[in-house]
């Protein structure tokens, strides 16, 4: 870290041309180091809303499939209020990145590519309705505690940005997902114990 901000110093003192500092307002502007690396805070924040954004899209196309695979009435029931919710919680998104005059996409979020994966693992297990239940549980609680995460974060940054609103609206998100994290919780103290009975033929 030290010695890339040696040459990054250097660099930039040997090169201090009128071409060069355009370069650099563009670079600041578009808030890239001199390897293309995200180098503010805002640039990180911008970063990590477009990860989240990624995040929520891959849901929206997960929870239906969750919400079939589920037997659980309350299951089921859950899984279709939080695509509700996690459709506001993109546009919460698009609104915060149009606010910063940038688009929502062109990032991959790979972490919820993963737990996605493992959720449709999950559905294709051959297992008894019980068990099916409790490992969907299982999968939807560490997609939430990877949001939480995010958006405890994002939140934080919009502080410290001074964005005021956009704090607000994300906060408003960080509560859904956490309320969501809550209800999972509650609906697997009934259903892992199903999951210990023996299966209904
Ligand atoms: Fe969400
Ligand atoms: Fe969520």
């Amino acid at each position: 870290m030290a010695t890339t901000n040696r040459v990054q110093s250097r660099k930039t003192s040997k090169s201090n041309g009128s071409g060069s500092s355009v370069i650099g307002e563009v670079k600041r502007f578009l808030h890239l180091g001199e390897e293309g690396k995200v180098t503010t805070l805002q640039g990180l924040f911008i970063e990590q809303l477009k990860d989240l954004y990624s995040a929520e899209t891959q849901l929206i196309d997960a929870l239906p499939k969750m919400a079939e695979a589920a037997h659980a009435p309350e299951l089921k029931r859950g899984f279709k209020t939080h695509l509700a919710e996690t459709k506001e919680h993109a546009k919460r998104l698009e609104r915060i990145l149009k606010g910063l005059g940038e688009k929502a996409t062109g990032k991959t979020c790979k972490a919820m590519q993963g737990l996605v994966k493992e959720g449709n693992e999950t559905i294709s297990e051959n297992a008894s309705e019980a068990v099916k239940d409790a490992g969907l549980i299982a999968a939807a609680q560490r997609v939430e505690h990877y949001e939480i995460a995010g958006y405890g974060c994002v939140r934080t940054y919009a502080t410290l940005l001074k964005r005021t609103a956009d704090a607000k609206l994300l906060q408003t998100t960080l509560n859904e997902e956490a309320a969501t994290d809550k209800k999972l919780t509650a609906a697997s103290k009934k259903l892992n114990i199903k999951a210990t009975l023996p299966a209904k033929k």
